[in-house]
């Protein structure tokens, strides 16, 4: 299997080549395809498998091709994370991976000022990384807006759920549009998570590593 079976655009192949990844991980194999058809995903996987890269890359390209020159900014895609620490690694990921590309990232996270993240989300952002905690504080204050969102990304679930977030999360999910789509990574498959996914997800494609 190589990165150009996946139905990736010649953007992202010049961007995984640059990083030096030779063939696809097992996960980004499975999940690519499924992000790029538009439907929901369950994936299963840990960190260290490559999972970032198997929801950042194909998020990157659905948004770049349907991105209007010199249209507005707004939030596309949201990309819900447990830790600071881990938002701001996806963030990273966001940027190296969609550098060649004219999309904006940001990440928000508890913990350092709303300010200067008032400003950045005012320049505004196509692809958002937030702990879920000061993206509520955000939209209570109506410095976000979440209603143009396409596509949301729950990363490392059941940690976010063991982190006590599932009030969070449930107050992000009725700030979004009804039509997206969805995709849940989660290292395991526990009867919460499987609540979540049942209300979460339609029809969703299952991929396991
Ligand atoms: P993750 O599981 O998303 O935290 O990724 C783990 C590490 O694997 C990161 O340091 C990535 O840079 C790296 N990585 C992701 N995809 C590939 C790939 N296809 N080939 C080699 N390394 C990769």
């Amino acid at each position: 299997m190589q990165f150009s079976d996946l139905g990736l655009s010649p953007e992202i192949l010049a961007a995984v080549a640059a990083q030096g990844y030779t063939a696809p991980t097992p996960i980004q194999a499975q999940a690519i395809p499924v992000v790029l058809s538009g439907r929901d995903l369950m994936a299963c996987a840990q960190t260290g498998t490559g999972k970032t890269a198997g929801f950042t890359l194909p998020i990157l390209q659905r948004l770049s091709t349907g991105r209007r020159a010199g249209g507005p900014t707004r939030v596309r895609a949201l990309i819900l994370s447990p830790t600071r620490e881990l938002a701001a690694q996806i963030e990273e990921s966001v940027r190296s991976y969609g550098a060649g590309l004219p999309l904006k990232s940001m990440v928000i996270f508890g913990g350092v000022g709303m300010n200067p993240q008032v400003a950045a989300l005012r320049r505004g952002v196509d692809i958002l990384v937030a702990t879920p905690g000061r993206l509520l504080d955000h939209a209570q204050q109506k410095t976000v807006d979440l209603s143009t969102v396409e596509i949301l990304v729950l990363d490392e679930a059941d940690r976010m759920l063991d982190m006590g977030f599932i009030h969070d999360i449930r107050r992000v999910l009725a700030l979004l549009p009804k039509h997206r789509q969805n995709l849940l990574f989660s290292a395991t498959f526990s009867d919460e998570i499987r609540a979540l996914a049942s209300g979460l997800l339609q029809d969703p494609d299952y991929v396991e590593v």
